[in-house]
């Protein structure tokens, strides 16, 4: 499809769905020039409405104000946001009901985070927001030379169960140049076979998980195919998403396809956050959020380095105020080389989500297992742990909405999705310590490790 007529008919999707992302991105490829002080007006013009809205048509925030003694016309500047207590993910949990403004607009609807952290949350959205986050990541990939309507692979997965919806979704992607890879699964045949598909697709830009990418580089390698040919198809970027890229992997990954890598950090719950531009400075999306850090032992402000809090200013429909996310950032309004005036971060830790390897030798990737976590009710945490080939282990904590065949719902959706036939055991557990980082790792495999370490596969 010709890039332009492919960004005409996304065009006309965002707007049936009530979502006016292309009018929104006009604005945040104006705004990011703009003054640093005009755009703190704009986030406090923004913050204010968000409080508003969220004391005349929340029970949940109305009670926080009440309690602590402050209302709307109290927000006078950026500062003031600190009276709001923080919000924890338990909480947020517990009062969601409390939490929505249901007559907000269109598409106002539940759904479930995947991010990186496991633990399974839900949280309103509606196509109001849906149209901001859109529009930040078309923004985004536009500064690294993508835009929407050129082709663009997405490599990863969907879940097992909605692949009745693909053939629909195929055709759709076929229109607006979206092509698709399955990255939840990778071995050497299907990398042999996707890497012949990617050479005659020619997309401009891959998009997926750093652990995929690195996977993919590896095993590339080992079976003698080039992937820097993909250039000469037109490949310019790869951008990752969802979990930590580290230095290590991000040379990794850049010199086995030959082209820049650029990340990008959001979640679900609070938006997207951060992208790279072409100079490598991850800014933040500052016309709709505001962000700060804390220590997350004595919760005291830091300045720059410490646990990222995010205060969402374009969901009304489900106010996001003061939430913390457990992730170690700094941040830092230093100029950047591209003239953009946009604050940026930087997230700490290393790579977060790994594989597990089957008897068959299929690498699955470790997402695949947060989609399963997700479809059944009362998951609170889980973790896949791998001592030895043909066995894996996945460990629960859950509330009580969990059903009681909620365990073997899990075991058979995972096997359906490992295929072969390794044992699969589920155990309920009290609680999943992190590891000695503090960060909390859902995938541990001893024997992906091993066999990644010996390259093999
Ligand atoms: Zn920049």
């Amino acid at each position: 499809m010709l890039p332009m007529l492919a960004r005409r008919l996304f065009h006309l999707q965002e707007l049936a769905l009530g979502r006016p992302s292309f009018r929104i991105l006009a604005d945040l490829l104006e705004s990011e020039r703009w003054p640093r002080e005009r755009i703190r007006q704009l986030q406090l013009e923004r913050l204010r409405d968000i409080v508003r809205q969220a004391y005349e048509q929340t029970p949940y925030w109305r009670e926080i104000m009440d309690r602590q003694g402050f209302a709307p016309a109290d927000i006078r500047s950026l500062n003031d946001l600190g009276r709001f207590p923080l919000l924890e993910k338990n909480t947020l949990r517990e009062r969601r009901e409390d939490m929505v403004w249901r007559g907000e607009g269109k598409r106002v609807q539940l759904v479930r985070t995947s991010g990186s952290t496991n633990e399974a949350l839900q949280f309103y959205t509606s196509s109001t927001r849906e149209a901001h986050i859109n529009a930040a990541r078309m923004r985004g990939h536009e500064w690294v030379g993508v835009r929407r309507g050129e082709k663009e692979l997405y490599y990863w997965g969907s879940p097992v169960e909605l692949s009745k919806q693909d053939r629909v979704k195929r055709a759709r992607d076929w229109l607006i140049n979206d092509g698709l890879t399955n990255g939840f699964e990778v071995t050497p045949e299907r990398l042999k076979k996707n890497f012949a598909d990617w050479l005659a697709w020619r997309p401009k830009c891959i998009f997926g998980y750093p652990s995929t990418f690195v996977l993919t580089v590896t095993m590339a390698r080992s079976l003698g195919l080039d992937l820097r040919e993909l250039r000469k198809g037109g490949l310019e970027v790869i951008i990752t998403t969802s979990e930590m890229l580290s230095a290590v992997d991000r040379k990794l990954i850049a010199e086995g396809f030959g082209v820049p890598v650029r990340d990008s950090y959001g979640l679900r719950e609070a938006g997207l956050i951060g992208h790279e531009c072409d100079q490598g400075t991850m800014h933040c999306m500052d016309e709709q959020i505001l962000l700060e850090t804390i220590d997350p032992q004595t919760l005291a402000p830091t300045d720059g380095e410490g646990e990222l809090v995010v205060t969402n200013l374009v969901g009304p429909a489900f106010p996001v105020i003061r939430y913390r996310t457990g992730d170690i950032v700094t941040l830092s309004k230093e100029p950047c080389a591209c003239g953009r005036n946009l604050s940026s971060i930087h997230i700490s830790g290393g790579r977060a989500v790994e594989f597990v390897v089957t008897r068959e030798g299929k690498w699955v990737v470790g997402y695949s297992f947060i989609y399963i976590a997700r479809s059944v009710e009362g998951i609170v945490k889980f973790q896949v742990v791998q001592e030895n080939i043909g066995e894996i282990c996945i460990r629960l904590v859950v509330d009580d909405r969990f059903p009681a065949d909620g365990g073997e719902q899990v075991r058979k959706k995972a096997a359906q999705r490992l295929g072969g036939d390794d044992e699969i055991r589920v155990e309920i557990v009290d609680d999943i310590a992190p590891a000695p980082s503090g960060k909390y790792r859902p995938v541990i495999s001893k024997v992906a490790e091993e066999l990644f370490a010996k390259r093999a596969f």
